[in-house]
């Protein structure tokens, strides 16, 4: 079955944009995934057909409109997960990806101006999403972001099958570092282990490596997967604390 993305926007023609490129591009083209960027301003009423207002309490900048939204949600909502991109909202982890992308798709709702009045939210109960610890100026492109991520692990997208296997992210571990022809460069050599042909002690390196990054780079990932592989200790009765 596609997997289908629907986007609420106030700029339907951002998409599908640099998705309709590419891999995701070759996946739309063969119906792998669909996806409909829906103006929200078709929803609104009035001479001027505003989709924002002032905020209550009084502070800089507008706030989209609870009625408008819901009317927009109202006409496009079904089985699928609802989301809103915000800067609020949880971390965009590999996590949540894959659990999008493992349903019948996603309606994506993007912000623009100061945000969303919070009670459409609420009312939808929809999964508010971050995608990173900084301010766009629109939930367009973290919208791109997040379709691209969950495009690519949709069945039969990615070429080799085991390419997502190995990622970052998928073990809870960044992923070794890459090399290829020349073997020299500039004076800078591949690891002596990838040109040795010794699959076991490739496979060796690059665990390691993986782990080495991870620990050096990313000391909240590093401290997850210790937690996640080593088992814990269990304190009894009478041992030290
Ligand atoms: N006033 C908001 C705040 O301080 O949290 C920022 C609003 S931003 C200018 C407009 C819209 O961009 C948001 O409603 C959201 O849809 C989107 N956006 C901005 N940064 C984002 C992020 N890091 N992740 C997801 N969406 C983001």
């Amino acid at each position: 079955m596609t997997w289908r993305a629907t986007v609420l926007t106030l700029f339907p023609e951002m998409f599908p944009g640099p998705l309709g490129q590419s891999l995701a591009g070759r996946a739309l083209e063969q119906g792998s995934w669909s996806i409909e960027a829906r103006n929200i301003r078709d929803h609104a009423s009035g001479k001027h057909r505003n989709v924002d207002d002032a905020p209550f309490g009084g502070g800089a900048g507008m706030v989209m409109r609870a009625d408008v939204l819901e009317a927009a949600i109202a006409d496009c909502a079904d089985d699928r997960p609802l989301v809103v991109m915000t800067p609020r909202g949880r971390p965009l982890t590999q996590a949540v990806v894959a659990g999008l992308a493992d349903g019948p798709g996603v309606i994506v709702l993007c912000g623009r101006f100061e945000g969303i009045d919070q009670r459409v939210i609420e009312y939808r109960g929809m999964t508010e999403i971050s995608i990173g610890d900084y301010v766009l100026s629109g939930g367009e492109t973290a919208a791109l972001v997040l379709l691209d991520a969950c495009v690519r692990l949709l069945p039969g997208v990615m070429g080799a099958a085991e390419s997502g296997v190995e990622e970052s992210f998928a073990h809870g571990l960044l992923e070794y570092p890459h090399y290829t022809r020349p073997a020299d460069w500039c004076g800078r050599a591949v690891p002596d282990v990838l040109l040795s042909g010794n699959h076991e002690a490739i496979a060796t390196w690059r665990a390691r490596a993986a782990r080495e990054i991870t620990q050096e780079r990313r000391p909240d990932l590093w401290a997850a997967y210790l937690a996640q592989t080593q088992p814990t200790t269990i304190k009894t009765k009478g041992s030290a604390s």
